[in-house]
């Protein structure tokens, strides 16, 4: 590695580059990064095509879409704050929630983003592991809290495991975190949730809580990952400070135009996400059954606990054209793409165990 030519933050400098999933070849399946594996909803195309003001500026509330979120909720506009992509909130709310002496406490394994995001804001980053059953461990997270805890961020569907949190679990967490304690729901999978007992942003929205924000997004079931765009509902004064540590003018007008596109399509919607729970589902019994122990999938990817052999096994998939994450020492996250996919992923997961 060669230096950095000039002085920069040394726990900057100490963090891994960013690695994305690896892109695919024109042959492999890319189930790298929990993407949509379908055409966008209908409308959208041509609502992007539409919104062709390149020489303007966007509207930097993304007004319209504001609206239409806050109605979806029941909430004033001035609850919902949309951002380019869910990740760019969670680095809002870090930035404005926590600096150096402070903690920010997260599950992990988790989302790979979380502990950097904690970093740049010169804050540490405390994590705290999943349960046997690969969820985020609530009480864990919740006895980890001390004076100097900014927020405690939640995944669930927990990326890159699948498990969920219940609401009742969910629940007692909030009663059990000091209210002056920011609590982050990255719900990125919620839409592809078929388990009752799930804790949904929804239902905590309506409990009223002040110190919890719910973080969404249209990158994954809604298939716009490409033009990034993603939001958040909560208090208002919290997303006020959000956006004062965001960079303005970062949500386009074709972002915008494509999420509300997107929402019109809500029947087309439930019937992709249906299918991509059911192949879901289907890829989880038949890997069970050669004997891998999955976990609950509850978002459109399914995780091996492949531990030491996960660079291996990754690499067995890239050689049957199947891009998938591995997570060296931990695992591997294939995400739940083509029908046709799904008993090639099988195949290559029995011919590993052999
Ligand atoms: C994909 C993902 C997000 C959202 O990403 P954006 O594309 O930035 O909206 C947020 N959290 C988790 C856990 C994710 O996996």
């Amino acid at each position: 590695m060669t230096d950095i030519p000039v002085r920069v933050r040394p726990e900057i400098a100490a963090l891994p580059s960013y690695k994305q999933g690896k892109q695919a070849g024109a042959t492999a399946y890319k189930l790298s990064s929990n993407e949509n594996p379908f055409d966008p909803l209908p409308g959208v195309v041509a609502a992007v095509r539409d919104a062709v003001a390149f020489n303007r500026y966007p509207d930097a509330l993304a007004g319209r879409l504001r609206a239409r979120l806050a109605d979806r909720f029941g909430v004033t506009d001035d609850r919902i704050h949309i951002a380019a992509g869910s990740v760019s909130i969670l680095y809002q709310l870090a930035q404005a929630a926590a600096s150096t002496g402070d903690e920010i406490v997260l599950p992990w394994r988790s989302f790979e983003a979380y502990p950097g995001i904690v970093t740049v804001t010169g804050a540490t980053p405390v994590m705290v592991p999943l349960t046997d059953a690969a969820a985020v461990d609530l009480p864990a997270l919740a006895a980890a809290v001390t004076e100097r805890t900014r927020a405690v961020f939640v995944c669930t569907p927990n990326n890159p495991t699948g498990a969920v949190v219940s609401q009742a679990d969910f629940d007692a967490f909030v009663a059990a975190i000091p209210s002056d304690v920011l609590i982050v729901l990255d719900e990125a999978y919620v839409e592809f949730v078929t388990d009752a007992s799930a804790v949904n942003g929804e239902r905590v929205i309506a409990a009223g809580h002040d110190n919890v924000v719910v973080l969404r997004t249209f990158s994954k079931a809604y298939g716009l990952a490409g033009l990034r765009i993603g939001y958040a509902v909560g208090h208002p004064r919290i997303l006020d400070v959000a956006r004062s540590a965001g960079i303005p003018l970062s949500v386009t007008a074709q972002a915008e135009a494509a999420a509300l596109a997107s929402l019109d399509a809500e029947d087309e919607l439930r019937e992709r996400v249906a299918v991509v729970a059911e192949r879901r589902d289907r890829l989880v019994t038949r890997l069970r059954e050669i004997g891998w122990d999955v976990p609950t999938a509850q978002g459109n990817f399914v995780w091996l606990p492949a531990g030491d052999r996960s660079l291996e096994v990754a690499a067995a998939f890239e050689a049957a054209d199947l891009v998938v994450r591995p997570f060296a020492g931990d695992g591997v996250r294939v995400s739940v793409g083509e029908d046709e996919s799904i008993e090639l992923v099988v195949a290559v997961a029995a011919s590993v165990l052999a």
